[in-house]
């Protein structure tokens, strides 16, 4: 096949991040006092983080929505790309253990948006159903990847037409195309990858940054 494609490797991976805006210290200082938590250390790479910053920014994003809190790295980074609460800044995180959301709500309250931050403990399919049509511009979904199905659905409700649905680790923490992999969610990575592929009303990509990330517009015409 025909491609104008360059394979992406780690070296460039090195680079990119090099050329991105750095971690500021309070997330390096997060990521460090999770990590002494006991909290395990899979929240998004930075130059992820400042992607997610330039995408949010970039459509003017003011109601996001996060399923998948751990320790709020993903959730304080995003909401610095959204205006203050009193201007409708406004980041839902949804988180099944209260030591994550516990810890996530400490951390958003001491940054310097927990104004627009909160974080809410329960099974995500659950509190996804209690949010009303068309409420988010942004979903980020990064929870357990046997539910990110029930997520879309839940999602493609929530966003308003022209928002977007951007999903985690589409490479499946490194495992895509192992023949035995190791981590039990990768069938579900896969399964998932090729559901939203087929997702009518949504136009998406799978972008090569951090383990992958899909970025997907909810088409307007969607009803
Ligand atoms: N977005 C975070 C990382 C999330 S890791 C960051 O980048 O900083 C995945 C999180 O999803 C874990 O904290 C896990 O406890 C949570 N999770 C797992 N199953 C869930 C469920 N059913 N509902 C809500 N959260 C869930
Ligand atoms: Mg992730």
């Amino acid at each position: 096949m025909s491609t104008s494609s360059t394979l992406v490797t780690r070296e460039h991976f090195d680079y990119l991040r090099a050329r991105t805006r750095a971690e500021d210290p309070f997330l390096t200082e997060l990521r460090a006092a999770a990590v002494a938590a006991g909290i395990p250390a899979i929240s998004i790479a930075p130059e992820q983080a400042s992607f997610l910053q330039i995408l949010l920014k970039g459509c003017g994003a003011k109601r996001v929505l996060e399923v998948g809190t751990l320790a709020g790295y993903s959730a304080i980074a995003m909401a610095r790309a959204l205006p203050p609460a009193a201007e409708g800044g406004d980041l839902l995180t949804l988180e099944l253990l209260e030591k994550h959301g516990a810890f996530a709500r400490e951390w958003a309250g001491r940054s310097d948006v927990g104004d627009r931050v909160e974080v809410r403990v329960g099974p995500a399919a659950e509190t996804l159903a209690t949010l009303p049509d068309r409420s988010r511009d942004v979903a980020f979904l990064d929870a357990d990847k046997g539910g990110y199905r029930v997520y879309l659905e839940h999602c493609l409700r929530i966003v308003r037409p022209g928002g977007l649905i951007l999903v985690d680790n589409a490479f499946a923490f490194g495992e895509l195309f192992a023949e035995e992999p190791r981590d039990p969610e990768v069938g579900a990575v896969r399964d998932f990858n090729d559901h939203m592929a087929r997702t009518a009303g949504l136009q998406g990509v799978i972008v090569p940054i951090g383990d992958g990330m899909w970025v997907a517009v909810v088409e307007p015409n969607t009803p």
